[in-house]
């Protein structure tokens, strides 16, 4: 039978096998578990077996399971990630719950999470969310604006810069999986070169996590892999 459990088991021994593949520790990888459409109860579930990143792509959704995990907190504290579309009205909710930011790709929303994030609460980690398959629509910061982005984005005091994220299109090559990683991974060190310290590449979801470590992904975002299939909230961001 599948269980949250086994799920998790055969997670940990995925990615410690792409690890050994790409001849890196196993802990240099963190796995953040996407919980979108996801009760509260599935989430405590999985934190009773030693996880503690969640990330949430809705904004009432995730201020909502915020505010019931947090009465009474979790022992240890959930690190909560926000990974989805932001919204310019609703980034108050995040600023003020969320230790993290995956999806920050405009300067005014920079500016707006920078001042509505609490005094009292440590600067929000963010990642630069960067558009590499130019589809229209897309969310993201095209890579031709990634560095002034940056330079801004280092300079707000509500913030701490600490890397980039990537969603590409979907395929099951895992050739074709690994190029958009690799140019998030190059795009990172020119940064770094740059004056910037970058140290976290948000990539790799259920499908193509393998790919990602192989590429130097530092984090990777799975939701199916350990929840078993969502009916209903796909990918948004
Ligand atoms: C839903 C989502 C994920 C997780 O996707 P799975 O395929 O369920 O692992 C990761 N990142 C983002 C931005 C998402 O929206």
């Amino acid at each position: 039978m599948t269980t949250p459990e086994t799920r998790w088991i055969e997670l940990r021994e995925r990615i410690e096998r792409a690890c050994r593949e790409a001849g890196r520790a196993p802990d240099s990888v963190q796995l953040l578990a996407v919980s979108k459409t996801r009760s509260p109860d599935a989430i405590r579930a999985l934190h009773a077996l030693g996880q503690r990143c969640f990330g949430e792509n809705y904004v009432q959704e995730f201020a909502s399971k915020h505010d019931t995990l947090a009465m009474p907190p979790l022992e240890p504290p959930i690190e909560w990630h926000f990974i989805g579309a932001l919204q310019s009205n609703k980034t108050r909710a995040i600023a003020e719950r969320a230790h993290w930011v995956h999806s920050l790709d405009r300067l005014k929303l920079a500016e707006r999470l920078s001042a509505q994030r609490p005094a009292t609460m440590p600067p929000l980690q963010v990642c630069l969310q960067v558009d590499l398959s130019r589809e229209p629509g897309k969310a993201g910061v095209l890579e031709t604006g990634v560095q002034t982005l940056a330079d801004a984005v280092a300079g707000l005091p509500g913030l701490r810069l600490r890397g980039l994220m990537t969603l590409p299109a979907p395929t099951e090559d895992p050739v074709e999986q690994r190029r958009p990683f690799a140019h998030l991974r190059e795009l990172r060190d020119t940064l770094n070169r740059h004056g910037h310290a970058l140290d976290t590449l948000s990539m790799g979801m259920s499908d193509d996590l393998e790919a990602a470590i192989l590429e130097g992904a530092t984090l990777i975002r799975v939701g199916t892999a350990l929840f078993g299939p969502r009916t209903h909230g796909g990918n948004s961001a």
